[in-house]
C-alpha cells in the first residue's frame, strides 16, 4: 500500500489530468507515488473539464504555471487546436494524451503508442517482422496500430464499424510507417485467421470492460490459434472474457494495465526529465485497483 506525502507549498509544481470525467482515474496515484519516491515535490491533480471548456482549460495551464498535463477521453483530439506545437508522432497519431508546458509554449505528445509497446515487450512479445490484428478503431486503436506499425510489425485493423476501420488504414497509410496497414473486413476475417496471418491480436475496443464484463470482442464458436500472444487493453475486470478464451486456447493472455502504467511513466519523464520509478507506479496502480 502506498501512502502520499506530499507537501504543498509554494515550491509544488503542477501537473493534471484533463478530462471528462476524471474521478475513477489511477493516474494521479500513479504519479504522485512517483514524485514521492523520486523526492519531487510535485503534485498530479485531476482537473474534470467538460468539452465546451477544453480550449480555455489548455490555455490556462499555461496561465496557472503548469508543468504539463495527461489528457484523457474525450479530449485527446480536441486540444490539439489550442496547442503551440505537437510532436511528430502525436500528428501521425491524431491524438495527444501528454501536454509539457516549456516557457510558456504549450507542446503535445502522444505516450500511448509507445506505452503500448514497452508493454508489449515486457510482456516478452517482439513486434518487429510480425504480424497483429487490432480490433478497434477509437483513440486507442489508433495509437496502438500506429507504434505496431513503426516497430516494422504489420497491421490489419478490423471493426464493427467498417468504414472507420478503412478511414484509420489509410490515416496511418498517408503518414507513412516501416510496416503496412490494411484494414480486415468481417467476411474475410475467417479466412485470413485460418491462414494463421497473425502473431498478436490486441482488442483496443471497449467490449469486455467492467461491467459488461461476460462481453467479448473474439465469437466463443471461432478459436484463438495457441501462438497467438492476445492482449486485452480493457484493464478492468484483470481477467476479462477474451483473456479467458485466450488462456483456455493455450495462447499468451495478456492485461492491459501495463500499457498505462508505461504511457504514464513516459508522461513523467518528460515533464521531469528523471527515469520514471515504472515498479512504484505499477504498484500504486494495483493498489488503485485493489488487486
Ligand atoms: P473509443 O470510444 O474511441 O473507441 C471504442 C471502440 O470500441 C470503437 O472501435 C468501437 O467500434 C468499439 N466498440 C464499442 N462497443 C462495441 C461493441 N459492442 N462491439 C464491437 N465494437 C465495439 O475508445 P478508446 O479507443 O479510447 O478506448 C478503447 C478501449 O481501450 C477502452 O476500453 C479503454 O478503456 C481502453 N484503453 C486502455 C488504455 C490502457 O492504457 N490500457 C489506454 C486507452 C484506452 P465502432 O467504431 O463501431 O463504434
Amino acid at each position: 500500500m502506498t501512502s502520499s506525502s506530499i507537501k504543498i507549498n509554494g515550491h509544488t509544481q503542477l501537473v493534471g489530468l484533463l478530462g471528462w470525467p476524471v474521478e475513477h482515474s489511477l493516474s494521479p496515484a500513479m504519479h504522485n507515488a512517483a514524485f514521492e519516491v523520486l523526492g519531487l515535490n510535485w503534485c498530479y491533480v485531476p482537473l474534470p473539464v467538460p468539452p465546451e471548456r477544453v480550449g480555455a482549460a489548455v490555455k490556462g495551464l499555461a496561465a496557472l504555471g503548469f508543468c504539463g498535463a495527461n489528457v484523457t477521453v474525450p479530449h485527446k483530439q480536441a486540444v490539439m487546436p489550442y496547442l503551440d506545437e505537437i510532436d511528430e508522432t502525436a500528428q501521425a497519431i491524431g491524438a495527444v494524451n501528454t501536454i509539457l508546458v516549456r516557457e510558456g509554449r504549450l507542446i503535445g505528445y502522444n505516450t500511448d503508442g509507445d506505452g503500448f509497446l514497452a508493454a508489449l515487450r515486457e510482456a516478452g512479445f517482439t513486434p518487429a517482422q510480425r504480424r497483429a490484428l487490432v480490433l478497434g478503431a477509437g483513440g486507442a486503436a489508433r495509437a496502438v496500430a500506429y507504434a505496431l506499425a513503426q516497430a516494422d510489425c504489420a497491421v490489419a485493423i478490423h471493426n464493427r464499424t467498417e468504414q472507420r476501420a478503412v478511414q484509420l488504414a489509410r490515416h496511418i497509410q498517408r503518414a507513412g510507417t516501416r510496416a503496412p496497414v490494411t484494414w480486415l473486413s468481417t467476411d474475410a476475417l475467417p479466412t485470413e485467421v485460418d491462414q494463421a496471418r497473425f502473431d498478436l491480436l490486441v482488442n483496443a475496443t471497449s467490449v469486455g470492460l467492467w461491467p459488461r464484463t461476460d462481453a467479448t470482442p473474439w465469437p466463443e464458436t471461432f478459436p484463438l490459434p495457441s501462438h497467438w500472444t492476445v492482449y486485452d487493453l480493457v484493464y478492468n475486470p484483470r481477467e476479462t472474457r477474451l483473456l479467458a478464451q485466450a488462456r483456455a486456447a493455450g495462447a499468451t493472455a495478456v492485461c492491459g494495465l501495463g500499457m498505462l502504467i508505461h504511457q504514464g511513466a513516459l508522461a513523467l519523464e518528460l515533464w521531469t526529465g528523471h527515469p520514471p520509478p515504472v515498479e512504484t507506479m505499477r504498484v500504486a496502480a494495483e493498489d488503485a485497483l485493489g488487486w
